[in-house]
């Protein structure tokens, strides 16, 4: 019994689907076997979903050491075919995902099945970058004290990139590591993230069947002092990849010793709504960008930031709005909004709430939790330094604030440590300008939610959010190898 609105929250019903995947980590394409299980619960009802043999030391060993053996190199078209046969596996098996994605993360299904469209995108990009030449040409005689050579350069992979994942895109995350690394020959040791562990072992046996030569690729989980810590410190490692939260991202950055780091991190992003703006298309972008995937992506909506003179108009259509945004099951492809990742993140959120409701927020909407399912919730008068305007809260919430003019709209996003991305919703080009050149952000999407790009397009933060290293299919596939340069007479 699904509840429209989210001002009740939905009975939990047994589970139509009651699968069981028990997978293993994989060094290098070889099964581990081990009694030493990490066992995946449904974050909707707690029901086992599956099982995973858990790796130790000596695994991180055996992977580094099967990488950096290598095996058969792979030409372009190798690479492509190998990307290419996967693209075409995930189609198949999309709803297979899917039913995987739903079951680990308690995403809604819908969310599950766009996100398989998402990772079909990703491998289609890297099978296309794979067959493109990435060498440039400069010719030397173009100055007084030039002369008559020629400077190429070409690209080599690198010998081993470690790429540790996040919960939150279970499949479309490990995609974007491993396919850009399949695309340039760089060998990955996967360490997915051990809440989302099941998607993410499923894709890598897909790329072996799809072709994938097993030194290329390893999985691993287990004690984060035992693979991912000592991994990232290995000097064996060229690259570590991570995409999670700024603790664990700053704490890569210090231990992770000389080598190449790729961080991208947490968001608060705001979507900015002006006084000239479309207050429909305002009103279905912040939702939308609110509450997608549980509001459980880095480039969710979590700030709404609206000029006071369009305030309760907004407002009054938002609340409408986020009534049809239907919390429940997350198998049942009516629901919208699934649970966040586990009990621990609902409480964090319905604290947040509640602490900003006695620094004088108001709830609109929702506000209420059940078991890890959170309400989509529609908070107004949210003061400028409440817990989750200041910080990144990762759900199904959205706080309302507003601004006097633009430099105002401008210093309220800029506010905080965080800079990935933002929307702004405005007719006005002089306002669009302003704010593309003075938000402190990797990304501003006019008339878009944050979090609006093409898997291929260059991604990424500044501040805490990021390093400025851009991901994205392209950009990613350049991290993944080192640039040589040789030069010949011409
Ligand atoms: P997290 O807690 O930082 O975990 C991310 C990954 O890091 C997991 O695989 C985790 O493993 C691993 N890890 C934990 N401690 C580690 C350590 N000491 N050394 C190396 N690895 C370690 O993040 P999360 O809660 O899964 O993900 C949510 C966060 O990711 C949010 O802040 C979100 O904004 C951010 N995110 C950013 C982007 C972006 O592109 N900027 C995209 C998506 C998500 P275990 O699971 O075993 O703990």
């Amino acid at each position: 019994m699904s509840t429209s609105g989210a001002t009740e929250i939905q009975e939990k019903k047994n589970s139509i689907d009651t699968s069981v995947w028990n997978m293993h980590c994989y060094v290098a394409g070889k099964a581990i076997s081990s009694d030493n299980l990490l066992e995946v619960k449904s974050p909707y009802d707690n029901r086992l979903v599956g099982t995973v043999t858990l790796a130790n030391s000596s695994h991180a060993q055996q992977a580094i050491e099967a990488a950096l053996a290598g095996g058969k190199k792979l030409t372009r078209y190798d690479r492509f075919s190998i990307l290419e046969k996967a693209r075409n596996l995930l189609i198949e098996r999309r709803e297979e995902f899917a039913k995987v994605i739903s079951a680990e993360s308690g995403l809604a299904i819908r969310e599950a099945i766009y996100e398989t469209g998402r990772a079909h995108d990703v491998l289609m990009f890297a099978a296309i970058e794979s067959l493109k030449d990435d060498g440039q040409i400069f010719s030397c005689d173009i100055s007084p004290s030039g002369k008559a050579r020629k400077i190429f350069t070409l690209r080599e992979p690198l010998s081993l990139a470690l790429c540790i994942t996040p919960f939150n895109h279970p499949l479309n995350q490990v995609a974007h590591k491993i396919a850009p690394a399949i695309a340039v020959g760089t060998p990955v040791i996967l360490k997915p993230s051990e809440k989302t562990p099941l998607t993410a072992i499923k894709l890598v046996e897909l790329l072996y069947e799809a072709g994938l030569p097993h030194y290329m690729l390893s999985v691993l989980l287990g004690p984060t002092n035992e693979i991912a810590e000592p991994l990232v410190k290995d000097p064996k490692v060229d690259i570590v990849s991570f995409t999670g939260s700024v603790p664990v991202g700053k704490r890569i950055a210090a231990t992770a010793g000389y080598k190449k780091v790729i961080l991208e991190l947490g968001g608060n992003d705001p979507i900015i709504i002006m006084e000239d703006a479309d207050l429909d298309v305002a009103v279905y972008l912040a939702a939308e960008g609110s509450y997608r995937n549980s509001g459980q992506r880095c480039t969710a909506v979590k700030r709404i930031l609206v000029h006071e003179k369009i305030k309760d108009a907004f407002i009054e259509k938002f609340v409408e709005k986020s009534k049809t945004y239907i919390c429940g099951d997350p198998s049942d492809p009516k629901t919208v909004v699934g649970t966040v990742i586990d009990e621990a993140s609902a409480i964090y959120l319905e604290n947040v709430v509640n602490k900003s409701v006695e620094q004088g927020a108001k709830i609109l909407l929702g506000g209420k939790r059940n078991g890890a399912m959170m309400e989509p919730t529609v908070i107004v008068d949210v003061p400028r330094n409440a817990d989750m305007v200041v910080h990144e809260s990762f759900g199904p919430l959205a706080p309302i604030l507003t601004f006097k003019d633009i430099d105002d709209a401008i210093a309220l996003s800029n506010s905080t440590a965080y800079g990935l991305s933002s929307g702004i919703v405005t007719n006005n080009m002089q306002y669009a300008l302003r704010f593309i050149k003075e938000l402190k952000v990797g990304t501003v999407n006019i008339n878009e939610v944050p979090g609006y790009r093409i898997e291929s397009s260059p991604f990424g933060g500044i501040k805490d959010s990021g390093l400025g290293i851009k991901e994205g299919v392209i950009e990613a596939m350049k991290c993944f190898t080192y640039v040589k340069t040789f030069s010949m007479p011409w």
